[in-house]
């Protein structure tokens, strides 16, 4: 028979409702218990949100609009039915649930439908997956109308919530490695250790269920199944971070690129993201280099790849990311951006888990394995004002500072804890104006708070948008925000309230990039509001001219951004 999916939906609403982590661990491990073999693993994902298993290359493809027009066919509603539901509630699937139960002609089908099992929606998901090519929205819709079709409002919430992948009950991995411990009876480390290894709670429960203590603690990290990044906490400079390392740190360069996770295999090399995606195809130079290069049969190594121009300089980040982007044209963009990698890490060598290896040690066997790749810049030191002149130096070669590393710090998957702390240069923040803003989404879907950040243009008195964030401002300041804007609203078209400008507040951003977003032709990445500078008047407001002097100054540091031609870029 099988369990069915409406204690699962349940269960999620429960969670949905509590903050309490101890009884939300509670409450999912008494539901693991209760499940069959083949049902854990679904069930675990399923929970966390995940239509598919974690690793699975296949996703659903379903957008909102398909969703949405399935939605209305079975309950007669209409957009503005659904659109109401939305502004009540604030979360698609709660929305859903509301225009479900309104829904007369369901109730009176329901009666005859039985119920749907955990297994049977996980098959339906997979169905919908595999749905493609032609033809493939109208297949698709097909089976969403079945599945929908037999399913109670609560039900229907959850099944939403996971195709959009907008579960937002609170309940984590990491909590979820603590259910898991609890219904099969296994400490929560080695719990939590199988799934730093495997990288999949739901893989690590399927084997508890089925094999125990003795089978979780048997899992191993997989060449080709990436890991659970190491993460860096901030530091306000060197002398903190050496504080917290008991006065001794390993300083390395900290490179404005991006995080890659190496397997190699032999002479199989695949790469993958920080967000631990396959990135192989568009860094086919780093393969080679790496199947050139790298001395060992298994391994998995971390670095960062950079955009470099001439004489190796750093480019500006997002040249890179074009890089990152790119599937097509792929070899034009190897000659065009060229890539280089700096190694810093080593997790895995020929059978053996690297990570319990103090930072030193790992690092010294990197240097010994790496052939001709370049190791990230080092220097270990206790003095101060050593490492603020290697600060200096790292700045002055247009890289982002350092990041100090414990010599005796374990490599900590997905931990952001204090061995890495990340000593930054702090940019002046900038004192811009709000001339827009759009309603948020979720919890803020009824507030104005997402912000168009922009720069007097000294010469004509223009103000030139350079940004827009949603960051910065606590719930009440983008409440009373909301007020202000509204008085000082000119103009409103498809959620976008143009103001006049008079507000005046004080970014903080980590650069200025070209961007043909904005007819400035500039944008500020990672912008985020951090006062309210209610002591100052529009005309006081950072000039378009003093950004340009700040973007052209990052450049005497970094190489000039090459221009790129239309057809490839
Ligand atoms: P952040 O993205 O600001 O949290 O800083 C952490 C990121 O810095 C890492 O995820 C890496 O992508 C990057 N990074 C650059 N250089 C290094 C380095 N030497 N060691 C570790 N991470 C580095």
């Amino acid at each position: 028979m099988g369990t069915d999916f409406k204690a699962l939906a349940e269960l999620c609403e429960k969670l949905e409702a509590s903050s309490k982590r101890t009884l939300m661990a509670n409450s999912v491990a008494t539901f693991l218990k209760r499940l069959t073999a083949d049902e854990v693993g679904a069930a675990t994902s399923m929970i966390l949100g995940r239509a598919l298993p974690k690793w699975e290359d296949r996703t659903l493809e379903v957008s909102w609009a398909t969703l949405s027009s399935v939605i209305k066919r079975l309950t007669n509603a209409n957009r503005k039915d659904l659109a109401d539901a939305f502004s009540r509630t604030g979360d698609i699937g709660a929305a859903t649930k509301l225009v479900f139960e309104a829904s007369r002609i369901r109730r009176q089908t329901m009666l005859v439908e039985s119920p749907l099992t955990v297994l049977e929606v996980r098959r339906t998901f997979e169905d919908i997956a595999e749905t493609t090519g032609y033809g493939s929205r109208e297949r698709k819709e097909r089976l969403l109308e079945a599945l929908l079709g037999r399913a109670t409002p609560v039900e229907v919430k959850c099944m939403v919530k996971i195709m959009i992948s907008e579960m937002r009950t609170g309940f984590h991995e990491g909590l979820m490695e603590l259910s898991v411990s609890k219904a099969f009876n296994i400490p929560h480390e080695v719990v939590r250790k199988a799934g730093m290894l495997v990288g999949d709670v739901a893989e690590v429960a399927a084997i508890a269920k089925v094999n125990g203590r003795g089978g979780v603690s048997k899992l191993h990290f997989r060449i080709f199944r990436p890991i659970k990044l190491m993460l860096a906490q901030r530091a306000q400079n060197v002398n903190e971070a050496l504080k917290e390392h008991s006065g001794k740190s390993a300083f390395e360069h900290k490179l404005d690129g991006a995080r890659i996770q190496i397997h190699k295999s032999g002479d199989e090399v695949r790469i993958y993201s920080r967000r631990l995606t396959d990135v192989t195809e568009s860094l086919p130079e780093i393969k080679q280099q790496v199947q050139e290069e790298v001395e060992a049969r298994k391994i998995i190594l971390e670095g960062e790849v950079i955009a470099v121009g001439e004489d190796d300089c750093p480019l500006p980040f997002q040249h890179l990311m074009r890089r990152f982007r790119r599937i097509r044209h792929v070899k034009k963009m190897v000659a065009r951006i060229p890539v280089k990698l700096y190694l810093f890490d080593l997790i895995y060598l020929n059978d053996q888990s690297m990570t319990d290896n103090p930072y030193v040690k790992r690092r010294k066997k990197l240097e010994k394995i790496a052939g001709g790749i370049p190791l990230t810049k080092q220097l270990i030191t206790e003095k101060r004002l050593e490492a603020e002149e290697f600060l200096k130096e790292a700045i002055g070669e247009g890289h982002e500072g350092l990041m100090a590393k414990r010599l005796d710090g374990a490599y900590t998957p997905g931990v952001r804890g204090k061995h890495w702390l990340k000593v930054k240069e702090v940019l002046e923040p900038l004192d811009l104006v709000i001339v827009a803003a759009e309603y948020g989404y979720g919890r803020r879907h009824n507030w104005l708070s997402d912000y168009y950040l922009a720069a007097r243009d000294a010469e004509s008195g223009e103000f030139v948008i350079v940004g827009k964030t949603f960051k910065g401002l606590t719930d009440k300041e983008i409440i009373r925000m909301t007020e202000r804007l509204k008085a000082l609203a000119v103009n409103e078209e498809r959620g976008k309230v143009t103001v006049n400008p008079c507000v005046v507040v004080e970014v903080a951003y980590n650069e200025i990039q070209k961007s043909s977003k904005y007819k400035g032709g500039m944008a500020l990445r990672f912008a985020r509001i951090i006062k309210i500078r209610d002591d100052k008047s529009a005309e006081e407001a950072d000039t378009i001219q003093g950004v340009e002097g700040i973007y052209e100054e990052q450049f005497k540091r970094k190489a000039k951004p090459i221009s790129l031609s239309n057809h490839v870029s």
